[in-house]
């Protein structure tokens, strides 16, 4: 047999004193281990979806190989759903240099997995490649994530480090749920044939058999699961989605990315005439010391609008930076857990001294601030726009489930919902945003201020300064009283910006629930909900659209069960 030789150095962990692949070819190794082991492309052949689950994503080498071969030898229309979890993610320049021998086997399909590569941050990160291959990134210790995924897999590629130099990678927890997860005839191949290993796999209710491994390596093990697991089988390909605020129109956009039709219904005239109609929308995740539902949510999200928002043009997307101003000692300790808990790599989050905040903002602040670099603003009613793009609308209708031809219905339409469904403990939230001309000191200001309040750079020579929070009020009239309130609450937060004057505004009711926390799931009678997103509405719209398409297509979900659970619509019940 014919080796690349020694060309090239692979790369290497010093933590775990291993390489990532071998040294006698890496492609090669994974044609041998992974794609020869598991009979690939054999298996796909006739199936219309097929399901790959990797432990250890490393360089990516192995995903790049299944893509291109998937693209080369897959019925047309079949789809790939590719999860790999990662406890250690490289950053992107380093997959690049170390799959630099093989750019020309994977055609562009490097450089797009590079461009599209998610925030280094810990939890689940949804890449839709193409309509026909998706990438779900888990960057997270296998052991804690694994419970917490909801997928039907077809077939895994165990690829951890060498169980002696990497023993937590190869546990029960991952040959249990091997056995959960894997659907009827799924196969496995792994490049070890170490004997606890082996047994493991047995157990989980696969006929395991050693087989010759790579290059000089004796054995390696393969096999096909034995038990009976039928994956979820509901797939809707047609779908009317009620409301064009940014809710509905993400849906309409993201279940394009998916190769799912939608056709959407708006009652008013045009899009964005709701809470999603303001000119600027600050997006930022909410902030929560702890690691949970809640902030697994705000990080897929915002790992994936980053690389959304990057793709639109004509959305005043600007990721200006966003400083959260440390006004009391809760919001300390808070901001100090949450850089601990929430372990987001590259200085995604960092806490700052006032000087070093003052120089950050291009004013003078009297505060510590804790700084997301990446946060910023996009104009929510040009993002509606851009989302709906070639969607078919229907403008002056709410629409209705069932009343059209469309497998299902998703309500996407703010307060609405309520309309079908009154019993959700969802309300209206008065928010009234003042606008105000620059003056000599505000046109320093280059990030996002948060202080209970925010105050974002001017854009045209304007700043917005929001805003009021008031559930008692239902009209959207403009009060006198409320841009007082805003610009109060600026003054005494941010001293330096005291001249600023409301010469305008605007005022929305944006939907809320009880507990705070969107609505994304199927509510029962076939109807499926996005809504009440409340503030954080610009990145939950965006994850909530994404776990929908999953529901839908029947694909692995983008986020958590933890987390899918605490979106429930049916929580409340
Ligand atoms: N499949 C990879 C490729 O195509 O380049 C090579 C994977 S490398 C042999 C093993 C990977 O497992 C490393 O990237 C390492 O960081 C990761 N890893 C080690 N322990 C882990 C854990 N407990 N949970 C998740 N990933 C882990």
């Amino acid at each position: 047999m014919h080796y690349m030789g020694l060309m090239h150095e692979p790369p290497r962990s010093e933590m775990f004193d291993d390489v990532y692949f071998s040294a006698l070819g890496g492609l090669e190794e994974t044609r041998h281990v992974f794609i020869a082991g598991n009979n690939l492309p054999e298996n796909w052949q006739g199936r219309d979806h097929f399901t790959i689950c990797e432990t250890g994503f490393g360089t990516g080498l192995n995903f790049l190989t299944a893509w291109t071969l998937f693209e080369e030898t897959a019925p047309p229309e079949a789809i790939l759903d590719f999860i790999s979890f990662e406890k250690f993610p490289l950053k992107p320049e380093e997959i690049k240099n170390y799959l630099s021998p093989w750019t020309h086997v994977f055609g562009g399909r490097l450089d797009r997995l590079c461009s599209e590569y998610p925030l280094r941050a810990a939890g689940f990160h949804r890449v839709v490649l193409s309509p026909r291959v998706i990438l779900t990134l888990i960057f997270d210790d296998v052991n804690e994530a694994l419970p917490e995924l909801e997928a039907d897999i077809d077939c895994w590629f165990l690829d951890g480090f060498t169980p002696s130099k990497n023993p937590e990678m190869w546990s029960e927890t991952l040959f249990g749920h091997m056995e959960k997860l894997s659907t009827s005839g799924a196969s496995f191949a792994t490049f070890t044939a170490a004997g606890f290993v082996k047994r493991g796999i047995e157990q989980a209710g696969f006929e395991v058999e050693k087989v010759k491994g790579f290059a000089h390596k004796r054995d390696m093990l393969r096999g096909v699961f034995k038990g009976q697991r039928q994956g979820r089988t509901q797939k809707f390909r047609k779908i009317s989605i009620l409301g064009g605020g940014v809710a509905g129109t993400a849906c309409a956009h993201v279940f394009r990315q998916y190769g799912l039709d939608s056709i959407l219904y708006e009652k008013e005239d045009s899009l964005a005439q709701g809470a999603s109609g303001n000119r600027i929308g600050l997006y930022n995740p909410r902030p929560n010391a702890l690691r949970g539902a809640a902030s697994d949510f705000y990080t897929s999200a915002f790992s994936l609008a980053l690389r959304q928002f990057s793709k639109f043009d004509e959305i005043d997307f600007k990721p200006c930076g966003a400083l959260h101003l440390i006004t009391d000692e809760a919001k300390q300790k808070r901001f100090s857990k949450m850089i601990e808990n929430w372990c987001w790599q590259d200085g995604g989050l960092q806490l700052l001294y006032a000087q070093q905040a003052s120089d950050v903002a291009g004013i003078p602040l009297e505060q510590e601030a804790f700084f997301l670099p990446q946060s910023g603003y996009v104009s929510p009613s040009k993002l509606c726009r851009a989302y709906a793009g070639e969607t078919e609308v229907k403008y002056g209708t709410p629409g209705r489930p069932g009343e059209d031809d469309s497998d299902v219905t998703v309500l996407a339409d703010g307060i609405g919902v309520k309309d079908i469904f009154p019993d959700f403990p969802v309300y209206t939230v008065r928010g009234q945003v003042s606008l105000c001309e620059e003056n000599e000191t505000s046109q320093g200001l280059k990030t996002a201020l948060c202080y209970g309040g925010y105050v974002c750079p001017a854009v045209d020579g304007v700043h917005v300064v929001g805003s009021t929070f008031q559930k008692w009020l239902d009209h959207c009239d403009l009060l006198e009283e409320d841009h007082q309130a805003n610009l109060d609450h600026l003054t005494e937060a941010v001293p330096a910006l005291a001249g600023l004057q409301a010469q305008d505004g605007r005022a929305g009711l944006r939907v809320a629930s009880k507990d705070r926390f969107p609505l994304i799931g199927p509510a029962g009678g076939g109807i499926y909900v996005s809504a009440a997103h409340g503030s954080h509405g610009l990145l939950g719209s965006l994850a909530g659209a994404h776990l929908l398409a999953d529901m839908l297509r029947g694909g692995p979900f983008s986020l958590p069960k933890r987390t899918v659970k605490a979106l429930s619509p049916e929580r409340f019940g």
